[in-house]
């Protein structure tokens, strides 16, 4: 489905270029819009106005995304997911990443404990924080009152969203009841239940997974629960492995995706979800080989999932501390499919202080493609040096790029160091630059009136090389003797 252009819902829109967006004008708000930086309902006059009631459902209906997006769980954890307007990332970016939720069974006697590691669990890498983002909590006792406490027993332990998968609809709404005002994602409304946990899900205005391996049945589900009130669908076509099964797992995934996203079609343009986690139904064996050669299976069809954009997924494996590996590649590769293709990842460039550096510690250059700046700063301290690290503002560019391109130049890193004032840190004039760029070296020199050495070409040899190369004394004095 084509995207509405900034002119098009410029022309929805007041005109009166008033500020009260917090916008300059009116077409810079439609701009805003159109990336989701700013909602219909920012815009004050056409909130306010009745004249312009017309208009303002228009634009709403303009702007809302051919995948509709879904929102799980209330403050400051609540996800959203779905939402999304394009097949593949480079197509334009994608806006909300896969969500992840830990499936945990209701007998777990480690519930709690369990609840609470991954509530509390955070990742850093480069510059980010990842987290899970929910959890699944599934009926495996078949009796209500356990399920019940269980739910009621995760969400006193946990703030994050929770899904609660039971496909008795007795036992899914009596649990609900007792959490819904948390905003609870129903798992699952089938052809046997969608009457009940539909309008249950209408009288409480919570989402709900209409669920069948028929793409066809899944479609007149979602058509006969949008027919009942329910606004907040999420679609699962089910999970299934084996050979020649995670063929058709992907290929209903993309066939979901692609009747929304490029066909337009109502009944499929919700998020799609996929269960890894299903993989373990399957599985009876307490052999520790198998198991572990278990997890891979389903870790794998969790980075398929992530890959073509399903906007959810529940994971067994690596919810314990000693399966973090599981989430550490999930995770990683979710940050990486995630990203915005049209943003150059970069840092704020400046001078940091690493450790506690002396007068005489080494300054590293850098460039402010974040990529470079964090894995350089990480190896610093990996090594233990204390020093000073200058990142130069190279246009977000990697270094061996940056230097092709102009970007990360003598002149620039000159530069760099006047403005950020590197030379008043320390009692040298030394500035040591990546093995990469060791051609700027000599023209370096004269801009910024320093000695300059060459580094290794990756920061991963900084420990070696401060070790037996590093000596500031003898190029100081090589300095002085040149500048005589
Ligand atoms: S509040 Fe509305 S009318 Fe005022 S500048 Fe923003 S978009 Fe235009």
């Amino acid at each position: 489905m084509a995207r509405p252009s900034p002119l098009e819902i410029y022309a929805l829109l007041d005109k009166s270029n008033c500020e009260e967006c917090g916008r300059s004008t009116c077409m810079a708000f439609g701009t805003d819009l159109l990336e989701r930086k700013v909602t219909v309902q920012d815009c004050t006059h056409l909130m306010q106005d009745p004249k312009q009631a017309k208009k303002r459902n228009k634009l709403i209906t303009l702007v809302i995304p051919p995948q509709r997006s879904v929102e799980i769980g209330v403050g400051d954890r609540k996800c959203i997911i779905g939402g999304e307007e394009i097949l593949n990332r480079h197509q334009l970016t994608y806006y909300n990443e896969t969500a992840i939720f830990m499936e945990i069974a209701d007998d777990d006697p480690d519930l709690e404990e369990v609840v609470k590691y991954l509530t509390t669990l955070i990742l850093e890498r480069m510059g980010d924080v990842l987290r899970v983002n929910g959890i699944t909590l599934r009926c495996v006792s078949g009796d209500a009152d356990q399920y019940k406490l269980a739910a009621k027993k995760l969400t006193e332990a946990s703030n994050l969203p929770v899904m609660l998968a039971c496909m008795n609809p007795d036992i899914l709404l009596a649990a609900a009841t007792e959490v819904k005002e948390l905003k609870p994602l129903l798992y699952a409304a089938t052809k046997d239940s969608w009457e009940q946990v539909g309008k249950f899900a209408v009288e409480n205005n919570l989402p709900v997974v209409a669920v069948s391996s028929d793409l066809d049945e899944l479609m007149s589900l979602s058509a006969t629960l949008q027919k009942l009130g329910v606004k907040d669908i999420i679609l699962d076509a089910m999970t299934v492995f084996g050979p020649g099964n995670v063929a058709l797992t992907y290929d209903n995934i993309m066939r979901l995706r692609i009747s929304a996203i490029d066909k337009g079609d109502v009944n499929s343009g919700f998020p799609v979800m996929g269960v890894p986690a299903a993989y373990w139904s399957q599985i009876n064996t307490d052999d520790d080989k198998k198991l572990w050669e278990h997890q891979y299976q389903e870790i794998i069809m969790a980075a398929i999932m992530e890959s073509i954009d399903t906007s959810l997924i529940v994971l067994h494996s690596g919810k314990r501390k000693e399966d973090i590996w599981a989430l550490l590649a999930i995770m990683t590769l979710r940050q990486s499919v995630f990203s915005d293709p049209r943003i150059y990842p970069t840092t704020d460039p400046g001078i940091f202080e690493i450790g506690e550096p002396g007068k005489m510690a080494p300054i590293f250059v850098t460039s402010n493609y974040r990529l470079t700046k964090i894995p350089v700063e990480i190896d610093i301290k990996g090594a233990n040096v204390d020093a000073w690290l200058l990142v130069v503002d190279s246009e977000g560019i990697g270094i061996e790029s940056a230097v092709a391109g102009g970007q990360f130049s003598a002149g620039s890193i000159a530069e760099a160091v006047k403005e950020f004032g590197a030379f008043d840190k320390v009692d040298h004039r030394i500035l040591i630059i990546p093995g990469m760029a060791a051609r700027l070296s000599g023209a370096l020199e004269d801009e910024a009136d320093a000695y300059v050495v060459v580094g290794p070409r990756d920061s991963s040899g900084i420990g070696k090389y401060m070790t037996e190369l590093w000596k500031p004394e003898e190029f100081m004095k090589t300095y002085e003797d040149l500048k005589e």
